[in-house]
């Protein structure tokens, strides 16, 4: 039986469409798109063709808005870097706790050596963002607000258009981490408060090492790397053309059935969870209150533990995580559940189930099959449950 993949939110199976699309630039049309010679001529068209199917499903205004870069974490360095450079007068980044690491160990390598002062914003038990601290944490010192749009281990969405205004009205520029939203909601920039964003190839069916960030028109960016004049002296570096013509037909695929996508998609999680809660006791749905990514499932399962859960999914032929893919193997609780005040009793039995399009109702029905007695299996060997299975049938 085939595996069955639930971990699209570390990365996702490139589409058929995508590899397609790519290869001729391996082979074909390996001219570096910077040459004026016919192999340079044949690149630029579809360079441009691609940027434009990227500002097409980030519903931006202007194409030339879209920068290419290596990946959302390059996409998250360049903004925050460069928002300190813009202000030299001002030194302060707000942020969250529950950001990325390509966000927060940049934040505190900042706050370290004394570059920035930096805000990091608490969330409740729900995940909701404290807005009180948020506003409070905002002033003229301000240089640059970076929340993110949706969160990578539970799905919670942030208010980021209601967040870059208040960001605005303190004179701070606004950036979002929005690598876990392109391609999973609907996204439309043009005319909203938000300045720069992050998006990565790889989280929506294109390939590794590709991304792009967004910095709306008027916006000055001061570039990470120097050098050539690729990407209009912004982002120096010889192109990455095969990744980027892959995000371009990643984005241009994203865009096509999205609303379709997202309810077939949203009914799978809703029948996984469901599911779960109708079979298995004590557990619960990290950031099930708030709104949500229509993909993301984080359960947690009071005393099992997490990791041997996932252990025999794996050896069940299926994939989930037990949080961030970089958290996981180190055994450390996440830091956004621990953010979120989940019980000691519940941490270590969180599991990160995240869909996409390539899901069937079958998967969902198979991971429903046999997620209950490995559960029941793990919890067996945790003292704590025998006595609640006692008192249960006392
Ligand atoms: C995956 C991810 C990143 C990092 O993107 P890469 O392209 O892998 O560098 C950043 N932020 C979030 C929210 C992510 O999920």
């Amino acid at each position: 039986m085939a595996t069955v993949y639930l971990d699209n939110n570390a990365t996702t199976k490139v589409d058929g469409k995508v590899v397609a699309a790519m290869l001729p630039f391996f082979t074909e049309f390996f001219g570096n798109a910077s040459s004026t010679h016919e192999f340079g001529a044949a690149v630029a068209p579809a360079m441009k063709a691609a940027r434009q199917q990227v500002q097409t499903l980030l519903g931006a205004e202007f194409d030339h808005e879209v920068i290419f870069t290596s990946g959302g974490t390059e996409s998250d360095t360049t903004a925050i870097l460069s928002a300190l450079d813009a202000f030299p007068d001002r030194s302060e980044v707000v942020t969250t706790v529950v950001e990325h690491p390509a966000i927060l160990n940049l934040c505190q390598v900042l706050e370290k050596c004394g570059r920035a002062k930096v805000h990091f914003i608490g969330v409740d038990a729900g995940g909701k963002l404290d807005l009180d601290a948020f506003r409070a944490a905002l002033s003229e010192r301000t240089a640059l607000v970076s929340v993110q749009w949706a969160n990578n281990e539970t799905g919670v969405i942030f208010p980021v258009e209601e967040l870059a205004q208040l960001a605005k009205q303190a004179g701070a520029l606004f950036h979002t981490d929005a690598v876990q939203a392109v391609g999973k909601i609907p996204l439309a920039l043009k005319g909203s408060s938000i300045d720069m964003l992050s998006l990565s190839g790889h989280k929506l069916h294109g390939p590794k090492g590709i991304g792009a960030l967004y910095v709306k028109k008027g916006v000055k960016l001061h570039p990470l790397f120097r050098g050539g004049k690729q990407e209009r002296g912004r982002r120096a570096g010889t192109e990455n053309i095969p990744g980027i013509i892959g995000l371009g037909k990643a984005a241009e695929l994203a865009a096509e059935n999205l609303e379709a996508e997202i309810a077939r998609i949203k009914a799978l999680r809703d029948r996984l969870e469901a599911g779960i809660s109708a079979a298995i006791p004590h557990c619960r749905i990290n950031g099930g209150g708030e709104p949500r990514l229509p993909n993301t499932c984080n359960v947690a399962f009071d005393h099992a533990e997490g990791e041997a859960i996932l252990h025999h999914l794996d050896k069940a032929g299926i994939a989930a995580s037990s949080g961030s893919a970089c958290a996981s193997g180190s055994m450390e609780p996440s830091h956004v559940l621990r953010a979120m005040q989940v019980p000691p009793l519940a941490l270590q039995g969180a599991i990160r189930f995240s869909l996409s399009r390539d899901n069937s109702e079958a998967d969902i029905d198979r991971a429903l099959t046999i997620l209950p007695d490995l559960v029941e299996k793990t919890r067996a060997k945790s003292p704590l449950w025998a006595e609640i299975r006692q008192k249960q049938f006392a």
